[in-house]
């Protein structure tokens, strides 16, 4: 049975920098749920971040600095390591990520400059998944991913 690592935040966990949720609705994550396929993990809390805590963005140099220019780099690499740990031991191949995320983002990153400007990129965590190996989409692909896992199995 194939599972699913979901960005905890897209399931009403209020674990955002901001303290909040991004929960989606979705009838195919609802399916996934009933069936027992979601494994729910937040890289930011399991790399040992506060809720809430300050706004970060990955810089040019490629550090992860908050708005106040703390780097907080160390942090978001051991979140993406145990969510790679997580998808290896539990045999996860796929995974929806929350888009725009420094740790989550799949094709869409803020720039670094804090003034709410987006780039195409990657989070640390999406990155290391997909470098990996795990298939990583964010919320807006759920039906493509719902496809290619209706056709390879
Ligand atoms: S790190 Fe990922 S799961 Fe955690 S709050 Fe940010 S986007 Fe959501």
């Amino acid at each position: 049975m194939f599972k699913v690592l979901v960005s905890s935040c897209l399931l009403g966990e209020p674990v955002r920098y901001d303290g909040k949720s991004k929960g989606v609705s979705h009838q195919i994550l609802d399916k996934w749920q009933s069936q027992g396929r979601i494994v729910s993990f937040c890289p930011e809390v399991a790399g040992g971040l506060p809720t809430p805590r300050p706004a970060a963005e990955i810089s040019h140099s490629g550090r992860v600095l908050t708005i106040d220019s703390i780097d907080v780099t160390d942090a978001f690499l051991l979140g993406a390591q145990k969510a790679l740990s997580l998808c290896l031991k539990n045999k996860i191949k796929f995974a929806i990520l929350k888009e725009g995320s420094p740790s989550c983002g799949r094709n869409e990153i803020y720039d670094g400059s804090h003034q709410n400007r987006k780039i195409s990129g990657m989070g640390l965590t999406a990155e290391l998944l997909e470098r990996n190996g795990i298939k990583v989409f964010s919320e807006f692909q759920i039906e493509v991913m719902d496809l290619i896992v209706n056709k390879s199995s």
